[in-house]
């Protein structure tokens, strides 16, 4: 468990921030999700690495696969209860089979960026994913009857890339919109049209985990 380790090969370039208004609601779901700690930064989680990010696509929607540009908040800011322009970076393209991810901004991006432009690249629809952690949802995702990627896949692997291009065959993923990562501790992966979509789909997982 390495949250905060960047394993991918990153090309990076220090650029100024994107506008924020267009990512008004992704920026104030972050901030939910933060206040519900399933997004954070704590000496007790993961030997105190930051947990959970946010991204959003951007620009040209009819982008080819490797290039759906997408916004997504950056390296090290889980400890922040809010975000501002300076904690988001702009992914320009990424490739899971060299694992590299090629971004600009005033920040370097998530470390687990691969992910997310992996859902991308999987369905044209996505516009939002938010990836907390939630030991909650993922101790009760078979109860729940939550997709969940295999324990053996562990974070950031090509198997886990397989695991998540299998799920989006082989389970209702599409319509639960939403899923476990079950080799990456509490990964929880929640996705949508918008960010009011996939967060409010989050806090309904967090809900009925907690009820029994
Ligand atoms: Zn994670």
């Amino acid at each position: 468990m390495e949250e905060g380790v960047i394993k991918y090969r990153l090309q990076f370039t220090e650029a100024a921030p994107v506008a924020m208004k267009p990512l008004a609601a992704l920026n104030h779901w972050r901030t939910i999700l933060w206040h519900q700690a399933l997004i954070g930064q704590d000496p007790a989680r993961y030997d105190g690495y930051d947990f959970g990010n946010v991204s959003q696509r951007i620009e040209d929607l009819d982008a080819p696969r490797g290039k759906r540009c997408f916004v997504i908040s950056g390296t090290r800011t889980g400890h922040l209860p809010e975000l501002d322009s300076r904690h988001y970076t702009q992914v320009m393209s990424y490739d899971a089979a060299s694992n590299t991810v090629s971004a600009a901004g005033p920040v370097k991006p998530s470390s687990e960026s691969l992910t997310h432009g992996m859902l991308y690249d999987l369905d044209n629809d996505i516009r939002v994913v938010l990836h907390v952690h939630s030991p909650d949802i993922w101790q009760a995702a078979d109860r729940l009857a939550i997709p969940a990627t295999n324990r053996a896949a562990a974070y950031g692997t090509p198997a886990m890339a397989a695991e998540v291009q299998r799920l989006f065959r082989n389970s209702d993923v599409r319509e639960r919109k939403i899923f476990s990562m079950g080799g990456h501790e509490d990964g929880v992966v929640a996705f949508g049209a918008s960010a009011e979509e996939a967060g409010d789909t989050l806090l309904r997982a967090l809900k009925a985990s907690r009820e029994y």
